[in-house]
């Protein structure tokens, strides 16, 4: 599994860096947004350092499949209301211009009841 030096979700996803912990299994971590923009706001990535959506290939494709399933167990989990008056919102930011500030791949998963501060 491959590791970028000095980044930030490699070591929240090796438990170097403290995190409010959400799901852990042998490919997928997630955890708690430090500066949340709603009443849930948890962030899910892959343990393998993949930089962004930019890098994402064929080989990616089961692993992309199951962060997008897990995505909704989660949001249940943490409090997310039920579909339909409920819900919730999943982003990935890419590259600068996409509003991306760390550069290993995440999905932001957002719910609860509005306003929220952003979005
Ligand atoms: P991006 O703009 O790259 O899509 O979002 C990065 C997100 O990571 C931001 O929402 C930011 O609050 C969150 N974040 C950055 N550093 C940390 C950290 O050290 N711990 C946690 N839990 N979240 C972080
Ligand atoms: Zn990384």
């Amino acid at each position: 599994m491959s590791h970028s030096e000095n980044c930030i979700f490699c070591k929240i996803a090796a438990g170097v860096i403290p995190s409010r912990k959400v799901h852990e299994d042998d490919e997928l971590f997630a955890f708690h947004d430090i500066n949340p923009w709603a009443p849930v706001h948890f962030l899910i990535i892959p343990k393998a350092h993949i930089p962004s959506m930019a890098q994402v290939g064929p080989e990616h494709a089961a692993l992309l499949g199951r962060m997008m399933v897990l995505a909704p167990q989660l949001a249940k989990v943490q409090g997310c209301n039920p579909y339909p008056a409920g819900g919730f919102r999943i982003v990935t930011n890419t590259g600068s211009e996409g509003g991306q500030e760390v550069h290993h791949l995440h999905l932001h998963v957002m719910g609860g009841p509005r306003p929220w501060l952003r979005g």
